[in-house]
């Protein structure tokens, strides 16, 4: 087994919460309602990467094993992957941001059926030569919420849900690869919803996500990110910000 690396969110505080970062060989849930921050992570992640005093390995050999060159890929469901963002928290990051772009292949799924092929052609982008090691899904949920929709189709959403985190757990264990995915909750559920989607997506993807976070808005610029239902993390909460330079302490 491959030893497990951490890649800081950004945030001291969130990264404590994570027992150091977020960790490698593993699938990371973030859960939360419309602007509570989900997409921003998944942004300062990618830019994260690309920072070598934000990487956490035991040794410096894991370091030079695993991670020359590293690069990110962002599956997009929803169309709210921003370059030009990408580029504002680089700046904030005081690296430069072409190079982050350069090394983030980012793929728009139109759909569920794209969202799993493009998951499982990352293998092909790794025997290809390039060394990814962040895989984000952003949106885990949203394309199989809009296309199963009524009882009928919750066994085969379910059943599909769970075959692409299957893809996605095998490219964190073989791969060595930080997998965050993002589950936007509804504001207000609805009597479907309210139990469909909770019951079904949070079934399938509790059981496949390691580290499950649920994010909240607070005062101002700040968010609350509460893990729950870790195997062997205490639930917790951090506090964090999101601000031009992007998500910090
Ligand atoms: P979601 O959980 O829906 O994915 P986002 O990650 O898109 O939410 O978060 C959107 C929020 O992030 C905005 O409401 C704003 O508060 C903050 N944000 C986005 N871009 C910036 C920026 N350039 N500077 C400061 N805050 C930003
Ligand atoms: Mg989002």
């Amino acid at each position: 087994r491959k030893s497990v690396w951490r890649l800081s969110t950004g945030s001291k505080e969130l990264d404590e919460v994570l027992a150091g970062g977020l960790e490698s060989q593993s699938v990371t849930e973030f859960a939360g309602m419309y602007g509570s921050g989900k997409t921003q992570i998944m942004h300062q992640s990618c830019v994260n990467l690309q920072i070598a005093s934000k990487i956490f390995a035991e040794t410096e050999n894991v370091l030079e094993k695993e991670l020359p060159n590293p690069k990110s890929v962002y599956i997009d469901t929803e169309g709210t992957f921003r370059p030009e963002r990408i580029l504002q928290m680089a700046e904030g990051a005081g690296v430069d941001g072409q190079y982050v772009l350069d090394n983030t292949f980012v793929a728009r799924a139109y759909n569920s059926d794209m969202q799993m092929l493009f998951a499982e052609k990352i293998e092909d982008l790794i025997k290809g030569g390039n060394n990814i090691k962040l895989v984000i899904i952003d949106s885990l949920t949203s394309a199989f919420r809009n296309e199963f929709t009524g009882r009928g189709k919750l066994a085969e959403r379910q059943q599909k849900l769970g075959r692409h985190m299957a893809t996605l757990n095998k490219l964190a264990d073989l791969h060595n690869c930080v997998v965050l995915v993002t589950n936007q909750v509804a504001a207000k559920p609805d009597a479907f919803f309210g139990v469909a989607e909770q019951a079904i997506g949070g079934h399938v993807v509790g059981h496949a996500a390691t580290f499950r976070f649920f994010l909240r808005k607070s005062k101002g610029d700040k968010r609350v990110a509460k893990l729950y239902d870790s195997p062997h993390l205490p639930d917790s909460e951090a506090v964090f910000r999101i601000t031009e330079k992007g998500i910090q302490d």
